[in-house]
């Protein structure tokens, strides 16, 4: 039996390198540990000093709100490990405050890390990803890129911004087999969310259908979904991954 004709067969990584984004943060961490378990190489990257996650093949430090340090990243990566096919950006920040508050510094610097790095890394992974067979990219939004959010107005702005890029580089890059998808999350259980107060995670968790916070397992696996071949003729897509969070 061949290996597309079996469904672990069409879920498997192996012999594929993933390139992963914010890997030592909640979400991060386990993309890392589930594209691994699927036979992926995986390669992490975070900012300076960050840990390598459990899983990750190799871990990188670099701040990807800078074109060069993305660039050189990919290169690394490439040389030390393989030329990726697969990439998961996860990094991402935030700096709420209500937008007659915001400081310019606030907006550009949730713009530069949110968006700014996903253009750079599809825009030098291009290369990499043209010459493999079955190239995949996801990138993290959140449903507050298509809801809006109170005192969010950089950060929904950003992941709105996720969607126009990753519809645009389906389309782009569609002819060379390259497939490019969205996952807007909910609310997660992680560091980005853990400070909260207890009133607006009681709230989401109220907002959802299914009644609770999903955990960055969740989003691992959807994650895997969209980088295998089990998902093959998906592209250009939001996958909200929110418990019924949002539902329009
Ligand atoms: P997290 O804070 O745990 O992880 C984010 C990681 O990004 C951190 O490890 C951080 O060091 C890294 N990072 C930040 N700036 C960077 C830079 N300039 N270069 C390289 N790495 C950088 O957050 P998380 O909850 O794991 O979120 C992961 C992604 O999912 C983010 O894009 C976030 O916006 C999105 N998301 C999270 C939630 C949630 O509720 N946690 C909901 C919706 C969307």
């Amino acid at each position: 039996m061949s290996e597309q004709s079996t469904v672990a067969g069409r879920l498997s990584l192996e012999g594929r390198c993933a390139l992963v984004t914010g890997g030592a943060g909640g979400i991060g961490q386990a993309v890392v540990r589930v594209l691994a378990e699927a036979g992926a190489k995986v390669c992490s990257v975070d900012l300076p000093e960050s840990a390598s996650p459990e899983g990750a093949s190799l871990h990188l430090c670099a701040d990807l709100s800078q074109e060069s340090a993305a660039q050189a990243l990919i290169q690394d990566c490439a040389d030390r490990l393989a030329p990726p096919s697969l990439l998961v950006h996860c990094a991402g920040i935030t700096r709420d405050g209500v937008l007659w508050k915001l400081s310019a510094e606030s907006w550009s610097q949730v713009l530069r890390v949110n968006l700014d790095a996903a253009f750079y890394l599809l825009k030098h992974l291009t290369p990499h990803f043209r010459q493999q067979d079955r190239s995949a990219a996801v990138l993290l939004s959140s449903i507050n890129g298509e809801r809006g959010k109170f005192g969010q107005s950089n950060y929904a702005a950003s992941k709105a911004g996720l969607i126009g890029l990753a519809k645009t580089a389906a389309r782009e890059l569609g002819r060379f087999g390259c497939r490019v998808n969205v996952i807007a999350p909910g609310m997660v259980r992680t560091q980005m969310t853990k400070n909260l107060p207890p009133e607006i995670q009681q709230r989401a968790a109220e907002e959802t259908v299914l009644g609770g916070i999903a955990e960055p397992q969740d989003i691992a696996d959807a994650a895997l979904f969209l980088c295998s071949d089990l998902s093959s003729q998906i592209t250009g897509q939001v996958l909200r991954v929110d418990g019924g969070q949002l539902i329009a």
